[in-house]
Order: C-alpha cells, then structure tokens, then sequence
C-alpha cells in the first residue's frame, strides 16, 4: 500500500499577528515539518543561518529560481524570499505534515501548484490591537508602525483566498482552532479516498 502522503499547510498572518507563537505552541503539541524559507535579507540580531532561514545572496536565489529549485518565491518590502522545494517534497511524501510560513504572494503560488494544500490565515482581532501590539515591541518607529499597519490593512484582502481564517485574539483558542483546522481537514472524504478503497476491498 502506498504510504499516505503529509498535508502541506500554508500559514500567513501579517507582521505582529502572533503567528510565530501560534506555531510554536502547535509545535509543542503535535509534529509538524517547519519548512526554513531562503532569503536575501539580513540576518537579524540572534538569527542563525539554516535555523531561521538560508541566508542567500541574490544571485544564488536567482539561480535557485531559474532552476526550478524553489517551490515559490516571492519579493517583499525590498528582499526575496522562497521555499527550496526539494525538502518538502521529501517530507510529505514521507507522510509528514509541512508548514510553510510565507507571505500572501507566495502563499496564492502554493496554491496554484498544489491543490492539495491547506490555506490558513491568520487575523488580528482588529486593526486597532494590531497597532497596540506593534507599539508595545516599542522595535519599530511610528511611521514604520504606520506602514506596517497598511501593509497588514492589504494583506487582510487577501485572506478571502484562503480556506480558513483564524482570529489571533486568546493565543489558547487560536493554537486550538489551528489544530482543530488541520484534524479535521485530515477526515475530509478526499483525503480519505485510500482508506475507504480499502474498507470496500477488503475479503469479507
Ligand atoms: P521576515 O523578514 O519578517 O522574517 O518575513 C517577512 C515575510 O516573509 C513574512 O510574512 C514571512 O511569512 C514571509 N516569508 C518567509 N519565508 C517565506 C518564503 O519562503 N516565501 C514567501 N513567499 N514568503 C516568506
């Protein structure tokens, strides 16, 4: 019997959503492949290369592209950044679960060159607890904070071409709700079409 393939999960939230710490606390509770994107931004203070992500120069991640090395890529806010392929592939059809953080561009990619994936985005309660959460990291200067508000503000159009979308308000409920999202999609008829052959097969 072939052994059943991964689900490939794509997650999205704009910056300062809690996505990283969602993920984290799913991590904690079930196993999932966490793909490292390659980028050619900087490392920032306390990031380490092949962890966080491959620290690429543009070259290289252009030569990446050009060889279909790359399951998607795309540009955002001045840099590149692009899911190598071969890992994934690898993991899924090992039967393991794969999640791709990536941004909106990317994530509509995904979707086109693999049907099978499940889209999830994630949402601040508002607009407004989203600019509260990006003061509070005090990081970032007010105009920055601005931009990345109109930023989130276009990001959050895009999350109708997802297949679920989960607000980030009680981080507790939004790790269930993420892990209640991939359950249940693993019981979907369609993904199930294997078992049930076998079910119909099977010598009574
Ligand atoms: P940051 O620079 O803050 O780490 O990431 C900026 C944005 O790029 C985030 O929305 C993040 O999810 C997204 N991103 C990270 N890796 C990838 C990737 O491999 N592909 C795409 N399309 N976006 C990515």
């Amino acid at each position: 019997m072939n052994k059943k393939k991964g689900l490939l999960i794509v997650v999205s939230a704009p910056s300062g959503c809690g996505k990283g710490t969602i993920l984290e606390a799913a991590m904690k509770r079930k196993e999932f492949c966490y793909s490292v994107s390659a980028t050619t931004r900087s490392p920032r203070p306390g990031e380490t290369d092949g962890v966080n992500y491959f620290f690429l120069d543009r070259e290289r991640f252009e030569e990446m592209a050009r060889n279909g090395e790359m399951l998607e890529y795309a540009e955002f806010v001045g840099n590149l950044y692009g899911t190598p392929r071969a890992p994934v592939e690898e993991k899924l059809a090992e039967g393991r679960d794969v999640i791709l953080e990536i941004e909106v561009q990317g994530a509509m990619k995904v979707k086109k060159a693999c049907p099978d994936a499940v889209l999830i985005f994630i949402l601040p309660p508002s607009v407004d607890v989203l600019r509260q959460r990006l003061c509070k990291r005090k990081t970032e200067s007010e105009e920055v904070i601005e931009e990345r508000v109109a930023q989130a503000g276009r990001e959050i159009g895009e999350a109708v071409n997802y297949d679920y979308a989960i607000v980030n308000d009680d981080l507790e409920k939004a790790v269930e709700d993420f892990l209640g999202v991939i359950q249940a999609e693993k019981l979907t008829v369609k993904r199930q079409k294997d078992t049930i052959d076998n079910i119909i097969n099977e010598k009574q």
